[in-house]
């Protein structure tokens, strides 16, 4: 039987996977130490089991254990890494360079730092929300200190040329950062091979907790250095004090690990998923996919309702499926997507769509009745 609503914005917050919430379950009860804590078992067993996250998720993405600074969450671990980097080289220099196209965690500490003096060029992308990479290479000056540019789009699941931003970065010796919140532990994301100097997580998106995350910086070649944001006991290298979340921070590591195991067969799974979620509704006049279709992540599709008002649309979709017309973090606001807007998407088409995000719990039998249920809804609106 098919519980319903059925839950497709898996790209703005996942569920807990049951083996991550029973590596998690100790650290609330018996092993409920403080890792900080040298003295006794209790902050032994933490130390530990934080160490293992460490550990698990340096190996996700290609890092080692000392480069991974543990937050409560991406948006955090975003605010460290922009406005700690600015802190620490803004006398080298004072210009960012972004991307119109990232999630606003990224834009509003840009605008913020911008404020603080930062000048900043935030790049265009083109019809599938790509960027440009003579556009980049234009925008680069000689007081260039940052390049942030997110690895996936969380509306379109739309994937930047990372490992080619990231050459040019490392061509230019300007630190580059991606947000990967949406591409760890869906895709391969590998810090060497692209030259990220800096990463950020989330264990949310990727079937762990809310309240955990993680920024990646990189120690050698070069030793990227951060102004801490958040003051205290000195934990965490000295760039994030705070007692750490234990319970979060096992769930996270443990995230990692199952991604790792699960990759390539979820994503052939839900990537053929996708595709017949996206055949069986574009056979339908009138809708239309956003984004890129070859590259991209294979779990997400972003289509456009021409013609019939998102929140018409959205408030009759809702009733029984989960979906959402992009960002979570914008949606109380009814401006169109500011993601779509920037692929030349005119106001009507960005307001008339909707994301879904598929994933590791949706079944075929799920999108067999999404794609009825919105074939009919079409017929009635
Ligand atoms: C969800 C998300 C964030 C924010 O992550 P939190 O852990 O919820 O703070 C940042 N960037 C992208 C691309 C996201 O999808």
């Amino acid at each position: 039987m098919l519980k319903l609503p059925v839950y497709l914005d898996n790209n703005a917050t996942t569920p807990v996977d049951p083996e991550v919430l029973q590596a998690m379950l100790p650290y609330f009860t018996e092993h409920y130490g403080n890792a900080a804590s040298r003295n006794h078992s209790f902050g032994w067993v933490a130390e530990e089991a934080v160490k293992q996250a460490r550990e698990q998720l340096a190996q996700l993405i290609n890092a080692g254990p000392g480069e991974i600074v543990f937050t409560s969450g991406a948006t955090e671990a975003i605010n460290l890494a922009l406005k700690g980097g600015y802190e620490m080289y803004s006398a080298k220099g004072k210009h960012i360079i972004t991307c119109v196209t990232e999630h606003k965690a990224v834009l509003d500490t840009c605008k913020r730092l911008e404020k603080l003096g930062a000048e900043l060029t935030c790049l265009p992308v083109d019809r599938e929300g790509i960027i440009d990479l003579n556009d980049l290479e234009k925008a680069i000056r000689p007081d260039t200190i940052l390049i942030s540019i997110m690895t996936a789009n969380n509306e379109t699941g739309t994937l930047q040329p990372i490992k080619d931003i990231g050459a040019i970065a490392k061509k230019h010796k300007i630190i580059f950062f991606t947000d990967a919140t949406q591409a760890a532990g869906k895709i391969p994301v590998d810090v060497q091979d692209a030259y990220i100097d800096m990463l950020c997580v989330s264990a949310h998106k990727m079937y762990g907790p809310k309240g955990a995350g993680a920024l990646y910086v990189r120690r050698k070649d070069p030793r990227v250095r951060l102004a801490a944001q958040m003051d205290g006991g000195g934990h965490e290298h000295g760039m994030r004090s705070g007692t750490l979340n234990v319970p979060g921070i096992v769930g996270l590591g443990k995230c990692c690990t199952i991604s790792l195991r699960r990759m390539e067969e979820e994503a052939n799974r839900l990537g053929a998923l996708r595709d017949q979620l996206e055949k069986g509704l574009t056979a339908e006049k009138k809708i239309m996919v956003n984004g890129s279709r070859a590259h991209r992540l294979p779990h997400v599709t972003n289509l456009t309702f021409e013609g019939i008002p998102g929140d018409q649309l959205l408030a009759a979709i809702n009733r029984t499926i989960a979906v959402s017309s992009g960002s979570a973090c914008t949606s109380a606001n009814p401006e169109p997507s500011h993601v779509l807007k920037a692929m030349q998407l005119s106001d009507d088409s960005a307001k008339s769509a909707i994301r879904f995000g598929l994933g590791r719990f949706t079944t075929r039998e799920e999108i067999a009745y999404t794609i009825d249920k919105i074939k009919e809804l079409m017929q009635s609106l």
